[in-house]
């Protein structure tokens, strides 16, 4: 390999001019399934290649950054290895532009059936019986793009969840992997790159309760958003999604059988997650309450304008 930044490491530019050969990405590809470093001629063996000089110049301009000889064979580097999960996400190539579709799920508010949708990286959720919650989403190429009614919001999932998962089983799983990541964004965490990410909350002055409101789009009166100062990931929803991380509210929905992560339960925790009450406190600084109720226990967090807690209110206020 050529060309290095100052640092002794390629720029983005070599690191992927090093990769634009379908016969490279093979062998990325190869390493990626070996369970164990493979030997020369293994490697060989398992690629439709005749010249082993042409295979071993292409070999060649992959080790030093994306492939390492080890004693026992080729192994794939740290780089190498996250440009092998990028592709087996799908999230590089596929585009499969799923059909909405009714899931054998219902919704936990009305229990008519939801629907689904995939959509440029995003699993989009919608009930025919339900309000909206949002008139457009974000994730859509292009900008935000308008929605059909009945929507309730998107969940980033990369392409591979959608393989040999029924519709229901692609909804459980989007929400489990949506809460992770918000779980992440929670603790300042990027989910994809780990750099640090800042959440702020947006109070809407005038906000209009009665369904999707004009000024702010939404249903929610304070809003969640973060942006990730490294990478393109940002992030935005109700003010509660904020807080997935927040001890308090983690106990609250244990202590009611809403496990964030189980199939069985991420339904219902998205429902405490998104009908919740909201109170402006102060505008300047922000200072909110959110009150989360379950099974008739309720439980109110006061929040900064970051999204911290700053106090627990016992009890109905
Ligand atoms: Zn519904
Ligand atoms: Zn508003
Ligand atoms: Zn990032």
């Amino acid at each position: 390999m050529s060309d290095e930044d100052t640092d002794g490491r390629l720029s983005p530019d070599d690191a992927f001019a090093a990769l634009s050969d379908e016969h490279r990405v093979r062998i990325l590809r190869v390493l990626g399934d070996a369970e164990a470093p493979l030997a020369f001629s293994e490697l060989y063996d398992r690629l439709p290649v005749d010249d082993t000089a042409r295979f071993n110049y292409h070999l060649d301009e992959l080790r030093g950054h994306f492939v390492r000889k080890t004693p026992d064979g080729y192994a794939l580097d740290y780089p190498g290895r996250r440009v092998v999960e990028a592709i087996r996400s799908g999230a590089v190539t596929e585009e499969p532009e799923i059909e909405r579709t009714t899931v054998d799920d219902r919704c936990p508010t009305c229990e008519n059936p939801l629907e689904i949708q995939w959509l440029d990286g995003s699993v989009e959720v919608f009930c025919p019986t339900c309000e909206s919650r949002w008139d457009r989403s974000h994730g859509r190429v292009g900008g935000p793009g308008a929605v059909e009614s009945g929507y309730l919001g998107r969940l980033p999932f990369p392409p591979a969840g959608l393989r040999d998962r029924t519709p229901r089983e692609v909804l459980r799983a989007a929400h489990a992997w949506t809460n992770v990541e918000l779980i992440a964004v929670g603790c300042g965490v990027c989910p994809r790159c780990a750099a640090a990410v800042r959440t702020e909350l947006d109070g809407c002055r005038d906000h209009d309760d009665e369904g999707v409101c004009s000024d702010c789009r939404s249903r929610f009166a304070v809003l969640l958003r973060a942006d990730c100062p490294n990478c393109p990931y940002r992030v935005g929803g109700a003010a509660a999604l904020g807080l997935l991380s927040a001890p308090e509210l983690l106990a609250f929905m244990l202590d009611h059988g809403l496990d964030p992560f189980s199939p069985r339960s991420v339904l219902r925790h998205d429902r405490v997650l998104n009908e919740y009450d909201e109170r402006i406190l102060s505008m300047n600084p922000l200072r909110v309450e959110l009150t989360f109720s379950a099974d008739g226990d309720t439980l109110s967090l006061r929040v900064d304008e970051h999204g911290d807690v700053v106090d627990v209110v016992d009890g109905p206020t």
